[in-house]
């Protein structure tokens, strides 16, 4: 059997770029589950937050790099192609989702553009083994099908593209199928995932969620931010957790929460000034936090709840404003929205073409860029897979 292209995996990029492909180009998409696009029903909660309107490079972990390529393919070629696909959208404070608010609504277009393009989609094919041979690939693997023997296949092809993605939540690396071109590897890593840190900070916290501040050296979100007994999880650490990934924190830095980020530190201690120095410590963070959180900043200040609360203002402002936890690594891989790492995008050409065997190209996660929360994953999946539709475009 022998296609003019074969891309391999059948996820957010992998379709994409099927969909992009005009059918007079012979197109085969493996998929080594049973059906294409599962983790495109687990993004933004169930909603598929598909790009987002500000996209200012600094969401990327390399934003020269990526500039290049959003300058040719950007959140609002991502909407106007989707609408073209039949998807109608809503943009809710710059983030873009289907206005159905259901993946499987992006989904569904998606397919259905594959299909339209005559794209040849066979599920349950695992490839294990690409070669180059006379400048055409094989690429090998084995059919897994429920209640029948594994079987293996080998497809020949002019160009292949790998576009498997990530283990982030559920999925496998499979970026050592370009190592046998000579490709570099960077190890994978979490990196929109949960913070582990100490737990004596976290007594009583688990299950409480909150909007702060969050500070890992010096980057700054504020955002949700969920307690969990292993440490602390919501948006605005999935974010800083990238900080982690890249290396530029590491286990016992601090991580800061500031419990009231609207306002200065002194501003804090007039507000609580204001609410009554005559009051014991306990009157006075009533109905100011979770009672849970009270309770913490209570004993994080070295404080008594029944003692007066005048001279203890200070030691309170501090705790609501410098509430400190000591990372201990990154949350779980089955946690992580985003893998940091992958093949190193500087051995791919401008067209995301591989320096290292030609007609080989890779997309989405597979490539070590990764960015924030907020739909940047998504956009760099639909434009790597566009660059390399209109290279393969050019190239037939
Ligand atoms: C819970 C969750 C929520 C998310 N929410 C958002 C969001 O709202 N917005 C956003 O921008 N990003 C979000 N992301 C990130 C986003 O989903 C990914 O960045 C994006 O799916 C990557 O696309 P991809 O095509 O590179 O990889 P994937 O979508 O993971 O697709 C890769 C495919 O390749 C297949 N595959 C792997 N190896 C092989 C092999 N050897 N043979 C055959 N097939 C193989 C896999 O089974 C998979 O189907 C979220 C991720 C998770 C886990």
């Amino acid at each position: 059997m022998k296609y003019d292209v074969v891309i391999i995996g059948g996820g957010a990029a992998g379709m994409f770029l099927a969909a992009a492909l005009p059918a007079n180009i012979k197109v085969a998409l493996l998929e080594s589950n049973d059906r294409v696009g599962k983790k495109l029903l687990a993004t933004g909660n169930g909603k598929c937050n598909l790009t987002n309107l500000d996209m200012n490079i600094a969401h990327y972990n390399r934003p020269g790099y990526i500039e290049e390529f959003l300058d040719k393919f950007d959140a609002h070629d991502t909407v106007a192609t989707f609408e073209k696909m039949g998807l109608i959208t809503k943009a809710v404070d710059k983030r873009v989702y289907p206005y159905s608010e259901c993946a499987s609504t992006v989904l569904d277009v998606l397919r259905r553009a594959v299909d339209k393009a005559g794209t040849d989609v066979l599920t349950s094919h695992y490839v294990n083994f690409v070669e180059n041979f006379n400048d055409t690939f094989n690429v090998q693997g084995i059919i897994k099908c429920e209640g029948k023997p594994n079987e293996s296949f080998t497809i020949s092809c002019d160009t292949v593209v790998l576009a498997t993605g990530s283990p982030a939540t559920f999925g496998k690396d499979s970026t050592s199928l370009f190592t046998a071109f000579g490709h570099k590897v960077r190890e994978m890593r979490p990196s929109l995932a949960p913070i582990k840190t100490n737990k004596e900070p976290l007594k009583g916290l688990s299950g409480v969620r909150v909007k702060a501040g969050v500070r890992i050296g010096y980057r700054y979100e504020v955002g949700e931010v969920l307690f969990k007994d292993f440490g602390v999880s919501g948006i605005a650490v999935f974010n800083l957790s990238s900080e982690l990934a890249r290396d530029r924190a590491k286990i016992g830095d601090i991580l800061t929460i500031d419990f009231m980020p609207e306002y200065s530190r002194a501003e804090v201690e007039d507000i609580l000034r204001k609410r009554g120095a005559n009051l014991t410590v306990g009157e006075l963070m009533l109905g100011t936090f979770h009672t849970k959180v009270q309770e913490r900043i209570i004993a994080t200040a070295n404080c008594d709840p029944n003692e007066p609360a005048q001279t203890k203002i200070g030691a309170l402002a501090n705790a609501i404003k410098n509430y400190k936890l000591e990372i201990e690594g990154l949350g779980d891989v089955s946690l992580a929205q985003v893998m940091s790492g992958g093949l190193d995008p500087r051995e791919f050409d401008e067209n995301l073409m591989s320096t290292r065997a030609k007609n080989a190209y890779a997309i989405g996660e597979a490539l070590d860029i990764d960015g924030d929360c907020g739909g940047y994953n998504l956009q760099w999946a639909w434009t790597s897979a566009m660059t390399v539709a209109r290279s393969i475009m050019r190239n037939v």
